[in-house]
């Protein structure tokens, strides 16, 4: 299809019958004079003199436990920028629409007027009686990462920066199956992180919790190879600065067993992957266009195992396959946070999954006749129904094992059975 065809149905999607992707669905009988008295005045005053007594009551009276708030500043939209809050309204309802329609939770996009991380921190907090969970998005770094820390702290219920570890989870659960493929150990590897940027950080750092070395690591910005030697380094950088003696793309890809892009479209070269240790493990997720095109890395590499943030090619590293379950499961279980061991969690769900037989269905789906693990299949694809049943339980059972769980649950049988609904 042409670009300008694309533009056009984009804009005609958005536009028609009604604006925008989203709205409200009453789910209470609302036909009589009964109903409405029971809704509103004077019904309503029961649960709010519940509540008053205890808050909690409020997770059992309102909607408040399914109802998550997208929260943007607009400060680093897609790969657009910093294009200003109601520029970004689109992309929050879009996530929320993935939050239905993939967990069925309520997400409420909310677009702040702001770049001052003081007032966006307490805007949000001033509003989070409404919501179970905040999903923070699309706001740049460093801004992101003080705003998401304090967040966290402030509040007690479950918040967590997408951009940031959405992506770490995905690839996370892409890495350690990658690995298994080839047989080599986290604790072992070389890696070759290329951006500095949020995303980028968030994924080394599960790296590591995954049993990476620091001093396996070379992480590079746009300058280069980021060396303990550089001067004013932000503190999030100075935490990979390395002490070897290198300083180009070239020199960090040596022997390297993993790259991980999260940088620029077409920086890696056919020359340096040949540089790369056997088997190479190579993540190019710059999007719309990776680090080093698919069809070129995989012609120069016949051992490699290759993925992207594209869903034209095999092995696509979405943040939709995180997001919706991990939300489910930290609600489910009125979790005060979204934690390490909840995230680490969701990642060795979602690596176990893949190795699972995959349901006729999803082959259907994708337009194939047997996905298998494989160097062609290390994660799971969006659309499988199975990962709603058994991503949330496993955040859930983190939660409750990390004593962060508010509401237990007792039943799992129960619970699954009630996630297929
Ligand atoms: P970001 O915060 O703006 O960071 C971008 C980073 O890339 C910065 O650290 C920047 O260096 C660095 N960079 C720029 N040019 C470079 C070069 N030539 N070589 C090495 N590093 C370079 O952006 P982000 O949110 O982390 O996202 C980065 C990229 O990853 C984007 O393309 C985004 O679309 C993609 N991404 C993909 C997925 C996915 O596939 N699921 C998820 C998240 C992000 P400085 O610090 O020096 O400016
Ligand atoms: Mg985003």
């Amino acid at each position: 299809m042409s670009k300008e065809k694309n533009r056009r149905e984009a804009l005609v999607y958005h536009a028609k019958p009604q604006p925008g992707k989203i709205k409200v669905v009453p789910t209470k009988p609302y036909a009589t004079q009964r109903d409405l008295a029971l809704a509103y005045s004077p019904g309503v005053a029961q649960p709010c003199l519940e509540i008053a007594k205890n808050k909690e009551e409020v997770y059992k009276y309102t909607a408040k436990g399914n109802v998550v708030a997208v929260i943007s500043n607009g400060t680093a939209v897609l790969g657009l920028g910093n294009i200003g809050p109601e520029a970004a309204k689109p992309v929050m309802e879009g996530k929320s629409l993935l939050f239905k329609i993939f967990a069925d939770i309520d997400g409420i996009d909310i677009e702040l007027d702001t770049e001052d991380v003081d007032k966006f921190v307490e805007t949000v907090k001033t509003i989070a009686p409404t919501f179970g969970g905040i999903n923070l998005e699309d706001i740049k770094a460093p801004e992101a990462f003080e705003i998401e820390r304090r967040l966290k702290e402030e509040l007690d219920i479950p918040v967590m920066h997408d951009d940031q570890h959405g992506t770490a989870i995905i690839s996370a659960a892409a890495l350690l199956n990658a690995l298994e493929l080839i047989g080599k150990k986290m604790e072992d590897i070389n890696i070759v992180v290329s951006g500095a940027g949020a995303a980028a950080i968030s994924c080394t750092r599960l790296y590591q919790a995954f049993g990476a070395k620091r001093e396996h690591i070379a992480m590079l910005d746009s300058k280069g190879v980021i060396r303990s030697d550089r001067e004013n380094l932000s503190q999030q950088k100075a935490e990979f600065a390395t002490d070897r003696d290198i300083s180009t793309l070239e020199d960090a890809m040596k022997d390297a067993d993993v790259f991980i892009g999260l940088s620029m479209a077409d920086i890696v070269t056919p020359e340096m992957l040949l540089l790369m240790a056997k088997d190479p493990v190579v993540f190019a997720m710059a999007n719309p266009n990776p680090e080093i095109e698919y069809g070129l890395a995989c012609k120069t590499r016949e051992d490699i195992i290759m993925a992207t943030g594209r869903s034209d090619h095999p092995n696509q590293v979405n943040n939709v396959l995180g997001f919706p379950f991990i939300f489910r499961g930290a609600l489910d279980v009125r979790a005060t946070k979204i934690n390490e061991e909840m995230k680490m969690a969701a990642v060795r769900a979602l690596a176990d999954l893949t190795k699972e037989p995959v349901p006729e269905q999803v082959n259907i789906t994708y337009d194939t006749t047997r996905l298998t693990f494989g160097k062609n299949y290390i994660i799971p694809k969006p659309f499988d129904p199975r990962l709603i049943a058994k991503i949330p339980p496993a955040v859930a059972k983190a939660a409750m094992e990390s004593g962060v769980a508010k509401a237990p649950i007792q039943d799992w049988k129960k619970y699954e059975e009630e996630l297929l609904l």
